[in-house]
C-alpha cells in the first residue's frame, strides 16, 4: 500500500540562503493572465468567512475571497456588487454548486463581473461536474476563469481540468470543521493530495484547501506545488468575518465557523439536514483580517528563504523533504516543561 503523508508528517530541509532580507522575497503567484495575487491566499466559500468585509480586506492585501453560495442569487450579486463600489480594483470570487440553479447563478455572476466563479462541492470527481463544467464552457465566455473541486487525486485533477476547470482545489476530507473522513471513510492526506496532483502535466492551478494550520504549512503546500492555498478557519476569527461573535462561559471573545456540510449550516440554509460531513464550532476573536495576513505573509517569506528560494517556484524547485518522527513532531511544536 502507498505510504502517504499529511502537513505534520514532513518538513522541509534548510538550505543554504543568499537572501539577507525577507523584502527580497516575492511570494506572487497568478491564477491566470488576470488574476494576480501578492499573497497566495484565498478566503474559503463558507459562510463564517467570506461575505462583503472579507473579500474587501483580502483584496486589499493582495489575495482574494470566494463568496459563499448559501444565499439566493439576488443576495450573492449584490455581495459582489457593494465589494466593487467599495473598491473597483478588487478581484473577487463567487461559488456556485453543480445543479439546480447553478447555470443561473452563474450568469447572473458573471452580469455583476465576479473575477471567477468557483464550483463548489464535496466530491468535485463526478459526473456532476462534468456535466456543470460542460456546460458552462458553452454557456460563458472562454476566457471567464472557472476554479472547481474539491479532488483528492491526480485523475480527479486531470479529468476536472480537461472538463474546462482553469485551478482545482484540491484535498478531500482535511479541513479542520469536515468529518467526511469519519462518515465515509475516504480522502488523502492533504500535503499527499498537493504533491500527487503535481504530478499532472495539465495547465490547471493547483489550490491547496483545507487543513492548513499555519503559515508553516502553508510554506509546505506551496514547496509540493500548490499555486495558492485555501484557508477557512485561519480566516474565521476576523472582525470581517460573518460568523457571530461571542463571550464564551470563560469570559473569551470568540466567532462561530462551522462546516457548510454541518447540521447547523445545512438548517440555515436548506432546512433540512440530507448528508451531514461537518461539525459547527469556534474560533478565537483574533481582531482585523489585515493583521493576521500580515503575520502569515511575514511566515511564508521566512519559508521560502529558509530554502534559499526567492520566488514559490523556486520554492519548489528547491524544496527537500524529510520524515519526521513522533518525537520530532513534539520537538517542532513549542515544548518546554514547566516544573
Ligand atoms: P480549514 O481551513 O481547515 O478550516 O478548511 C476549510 C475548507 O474545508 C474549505 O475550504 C472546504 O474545502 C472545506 N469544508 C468546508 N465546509 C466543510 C464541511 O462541512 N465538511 C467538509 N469540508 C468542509
Amino acid at each position: 500500500m502507498k505510504e502517504v503523508f499529511t502537513y505534520d508528517d514532513l518538513l522541509l530541509v534548510p538550505q543554504y540562503s543568499d537572501i539577507r532580507s525577507r523584502e527580497e522575497v516575492s511570494i506572487e503567484t497568478d491564477l491566470d493572465d488576470r488574476i494576480h495575487l501578492t499573497i497566495p491566499v484565498i478566503a474559503s466559500p463558507m459562510d463564517t468567512v467570506s461575505e462583503e468585509d472579507t473579500a474587501v480586506s483580502m483584496g486589499y492585501a493582495g489575495g482574494v475571497a470566494v463568496i459563499h453560495r448559501y444565499n439566493s442569487i439576488e443576495e450573492q450579486t449584490g455581495i459582489i456588487a457593494s465589494i466593487i463600489s467599495a473598491e473597483e480594483d478588487c478581484l473577487v470570487g463567487a461559488a456556485i454548486g453543480v445543479t439546480g440553479d447553478y447555470l443561473e447563478r452563474a450568469l447572473a455572476l458573471y452580469a455583476a463581473e465576479v473575477d471567477f466563479i468557483c464550483l463548489d462541492v464535496a466530491h468535485g470527481h463526478s459526473i456532476l461536474m462534468k456535466e456543470a463544467l460542460e456546460t458552462l464552457r458553452k454557456k460563458l465566455p472562454e476566457d471567464l476563469h472557472i476554479m472547481a473541486g474539491n479532488v483528492a487525486t491526480v485523475e480527479g485533477f486531470n479529468d476536472l481540468a480537461d472538463w474546462g476547470a482553469n485551478s482545482i482545489r484540491c484535498n478531500i476530507g482535511g479541513g479542520s470543521i469536515c468529518t467526511t473522513r469519519i462518515q465515509t471513510g475516504h480522502g488523502v492526506p492533504g500535503l499527499q493530495t498537493i504533491l500527487d496532483c503535481a504530478r499532472s502535466d495539465r495547465n490547471a492551478k493547483i489550490i491547496a484547501d483545507g487543513g492548513l494550520k499555519n503559515s508553516g504549512d502553508i510554506v509546505k503546500a506551496l514547496a509540493a506545488g500548490a499555486d495558492a492555498v485555501m484557508l477557512g478557519s485561519l480566516l474565521a476569527g476576523t472582525s470581517e468575518s460573518p460568523g457571530r461573535l461571542f463571550r464564551s462561559a470563560t469570559g473569551e471573545l470568540r466567532k462561530e465557523y462551522r462546516g457548510m456540510a454541518s447540521a447547523e449550516a445545512q438548517m440555515a440554509w436548506r432546512g433540512k439536514v440530507s448528508s451531514l460531513e461537518g461539525v459547527a464550532h469556534s474560533v478565537p476573536f483574533r481582531g482585523s483580517l489585515y493583521t493576521i495576513l500580515e503575520d502569515l505573509e511575514r511566515g511564508i517569506r521566512s519559508g521560502l528563504s529558509y530554502s534559499g528560494a526567492r520566488s514559490i517556484k523556486e520554492l519548489q524547485a528547491k524544496a527537500q523533504w524529510i520524515r519526521q518522527t513522533g518525537a520530532s513532531q513534539v520537538e517542532s511544536s513549542a515544548h518546554i516543561k514547566v516544573r
